[in-house]
């Protein structure tokens, strides 16, 4: 079985860490767009739920940041993160039942521990959830 790398810039984990403190208790969620495979910019989105329970992104706020991606600079998604706040750094089933990317990752940042936060990523096809490898880089 082949393991999927996830690759990410230390910059983008502390700024993940960042915005899901910052939200805390609610969940935070957001976008990273690469080019060619590679991490370029990250898009903190706004959780319309305001819930520490879920995440729902502004279907308006999505569109315009897609279009930034894909067609203003050809860059792809490349990976969806949310924080659990009260929860383990894994897909809950309604997590699983959302996942509209299946070419993308799936990041997990679980503040369960404040103090030590847990990142972790996964790919999520046809309901089944693929935990990845993570190489953070600097
Ligand atoms: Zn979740």
């Amino acid at each position: 079985m082949t393991i999927s790398v996830l690759t990410i810039p230390q910059s983008f984990v502390d700024e993940i860490t960042q915005h899901s403190l910052e939200d805390y208790p609610n969940e935070a969620c957001g976008i990273i767009a690469a080019e060619s495979g590679k991490p370029c910019n990250l898009y903190r989105m706004r959780n319309v739920e305001a819930s520490p329970y879920r995440y729902s992104m502004d279907p308006k706020e999505l569109y315009l940041t897609y279009k930034d991606i894909e067609q203003d600079h050809n860059w792809e998604v490349y990976a969806i993160y949310h924080s659990h706040t009260h929860s383990e750094a894994y897909p809950s089933a309604t997590d699983v039942r959302l996942a509209t990317w299946p070419e993308a990752f799936y990041i997990l940042i679980s503040l369960k521990d404040k103090k030590n936060p847990v990142l972790r990523g996964f790919k999520i096809l046809d309901s089944k959830i693929e935990e990845a490898e993570i190489v953070i880089e600097e």
